[in-house]
């Protein structure tokens, strides 16, 4: 048996999930004539309480799309150091948007409203980049899952308006955020003026994300996935797999968070580890001793085992809880964990 917690991208379709794919109801959706993507776009749409909604690809498409839309080339956008748009996709804010990236030295991959309201170039000082967007990412995936505080979401929403910058949410994994912290879609689409969605993390799907925003956004919206290559014919089969995943897979995501506090617990108790970071979702970064145990000497000795998990450098390790993390798999781990030497 392996036990792959490298990610949570690493799931398979449930066979429920098969069988809503296989009935699914298709048609072109480059000519948005595909029944079931619009299903699913008029679906998230109305959970965040929005104008509209877009289905693509992938989440680096949705935050690259966003940004396009958002941005002129030569400005800038305000994103933590940590932020995937940054580190993540490629340098796509500079290939396609021509935007350069303020980076912000946060906590965990989080910002204050102060930290970000600093970052903001005056805009008549035509020396620097106008900055002209914020972006946020909740949950952090770098910041090891790390949980937004709501209140200064809304604080930072009050510097974008009173400086004329557009808000982008990356909420690749904002279903583990909203669980966690019992909020709602509503909530953040009263905030944000686009959000991303991954279907394809937690919620199991085998592709997509969902960019959310005004009407006027979304039209646009379509003409920029086209450009990169991002328009789907009978993606039906696809969304069918988000319209399943939203109403099966949400609130399960709790039993993930609850089996990475267990790893979690257990993994602060061995000898060999310097630090395990807080742990509010499915995402748990830990360090080892490095004098007691290199992380290349404990990678092998999991992957003896048929456990991988993935380094970060620095002697940082990551491990990912996903739905395809079963009971059993997280018994012989917790197992493994306290008999290793
Ligand atoms: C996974 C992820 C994305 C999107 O990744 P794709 O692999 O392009 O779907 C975007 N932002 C964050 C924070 C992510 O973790």
């Amino acid at each position: 048996m392996e036990i792959n917690l490298i990610s949570d991208t690493v799931t398979k379709p449930t066979p429920g999930m098969l069988d809503a794919m296989m009935k699914a109801e298709v048609g072109d959706d480059v000519f948005k004539n595909d029944p079931t993507v619009n299903r699913l776009e008029a679906k998230v749409a109305e959970l965040f309480g929005m104008e509209a909604a877009l289905f693509f690809p992938s989440g680096s498409m949705t935050n690259q799309t966003a940004i396009k839309l958002h941005t002129q080339p030569g400005e800038q956008l305000i994103c933590d150091k940590y932020a995937h748009v940054y580190n993540y996709e490629g340098g796509g804010a500079s290939f396609n948007s021509g935007v350069s990236c303020k980076l912000i030295d946060g906590n965990r991959g989080m910002m204050t409203a102060s930290m970000v309201e600093a970052g903001i170039n005056p805009p008549d000082f035509y020396h620097s980049p106008l900055t002209s967007l914020v972006c946020i990412e909740n949950t952090t995936n770098k910041g090891g899952g790390a949980c937004w505080d709501f209140n200064e979401l809304g604080k930072i929403r009050k510097v974008c308006e009173s400086n004329n910058l557009k808000y982008h949410l990356d909420g690749a994994r904002l279903w583990n955020a909203m669980v966690a912290k019992k909020e709602t879609p509503k909530q953040y689409g009263q905030l944000f003026d686009s959000i991303s969605v991954c279907l394809s993390k937690g919620l199991g799907c085998p592709v997509g994300s969902v960019l959310v925003g005004s009407e006027k956004l979304i039209h646009d919206a379509i003409r920029v996935r086209k450009i990169l290559g991002g328009g789907m014919r009978q993606a039906g089969f696809l969304a069918a797999a988000g319209v399943y995943a939203l109403d099966h897979h949400v609130d399960r995501l709790a039993d993930d968070h609850q089996k990475a506090r267990e790893i979690g617990a257990v993994l602060s108790k061995l000898d060999f580890i310097k630090k395990v970071e807080p742990i509010e979702t499915n995402i748990i970064i830990f360090q080892l001793d490095e004098a007691v145990m290199s992380a290349d000497r404990f990678l092998k000795k999991l992957e003896e085992n048929k456990i991988l998990i993935i380094g970060m450098g620095q002697g940082k390790l990551r491990i990912v809880t996903h739905m395809d993390y079963t009971n059993e798999m997280h018994k012989t781990f917790l197992d493994l964990l306290q008999h290793l030497d």
